[in-house]
């Protein structure tokens, strides 16, 4: 099934050749992808390439794909979260990726980038803002036009031959491509807010505990769109309970659970902290 997808082009101050906001793939197929369409041909001799990524898909459980530009008999700009955890970029190959061991990717979202650029074959990847070291691939190579982007799925073929287990499961959003090497500092920009303002806590689901933790949550009936925010923390969105509307005529309490409407509370499950 092919999916469609909402594709934003906004003005940049260098060249920006693919955008695109949100994308939820919410099980595993062979059959789900999205094709993004780019604004010019990618021949490339230089790109960075954006996303943010939440999945739920377990560490070691397999690989899977973060974004696939494929022609007709090569791939062409792959990358990928290895079975070990390592994002591996893929330059006209399909077997001898460059590899960086990076923050694990989980369920709340990671803001990655990868940059590369020919003429020194320097490569590097960043994860929510912070740089990895700067690795040589592919010096004096370019990228070629004429193939296909998809997201969801690994092409084998121009637009087909996919494999469920390489399928990616989650939410990819922001997905941003330009045809240069943008600056470390234009990348810390382009996260945003949030992660900035959390940055060196960013890769665990923060558990509660003695220190104060900021928890947001938000719902939309229309869509059933659901989200939670840790700390400023994007959360990947779950549908739940769409077109449900929540009801007037209560009580809101903290502190306690009332099992019936005006029920005693249970002391045992006084909530004894500071909110
Ligand atoms: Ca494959
Ligand atoms: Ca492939």
């Amino acid at each position: 099934m092919k999916l469609s997808a909402l594709l934003l082009f906004c003005a940049a101050s260098v060249a920006q050749e693919l955008s695109v906001r949100t994308l939820i793939f919410s099980s595993e197929s062979s059959r789900n992808f999205v094709e993004l369409t780019p604004q010019k041909p990618l021949d490339l001799s230089s790109f960075t390439l954006c996303l943010r990524v939440a999945t739920e898909l377990p560490q070691w459980k397999r690989e899977f794909i973060l974004f696939a530009y494929r022609t007709q008999d090569r791939d062409e700009l792959n990358l990928w979260r290895e079975s070990d955890g390592r994002i591996g970029l893929y330059l006209r190959t399909s077997s001898e990726p460059l590899l960086f061991t990076v923050p694990a990717l989980g369920p709340m979202q990671t803001h990655l980038c990868v940059t590369w650029e020919s003429s020194s074959g320097a490569t590097a990847v960043f994860v929510d803002g912070k740089k990895s070291l700067t690795k040589i691939y592919k010096k004096y190579h370019t990228v070629s036009s004429g193939g296909r982007v998809v997201i969801g799925q690994d092409p084998d073929t121009l637009l087909g031959d996919f494999d469920a287990k390489q399928s990616f499961v989650g939410e990819i959003s922001d997905i941003n491509l330009w045809s240069s090497v943008l600056p470390h500092s234009s990348i810390k920009e382009i996260i945003g807010p949030y992660l900035r303002s959390s940055e060196g806590a960013l890769f665990t689901v923060p558990a509660l505990g003695p220190m104060q933790t900021h928890l947001c949550v938000t719902w939309e009936s229309s869509s059933g769109a659901t989200t939670v925010f840790v700390d400023g923390k994007k959360s990947l969105t779950k549908i739940y309970k769409k077109n449900h509307t929540v009801s007037s005529g209560g009580t809101v309490l903290i502190g306690q659970f009332r099992q019936f409407y005006k029920a005693n509370g249970d002391s045992k499950s006084f909530f004894n902290s500071s909110l």
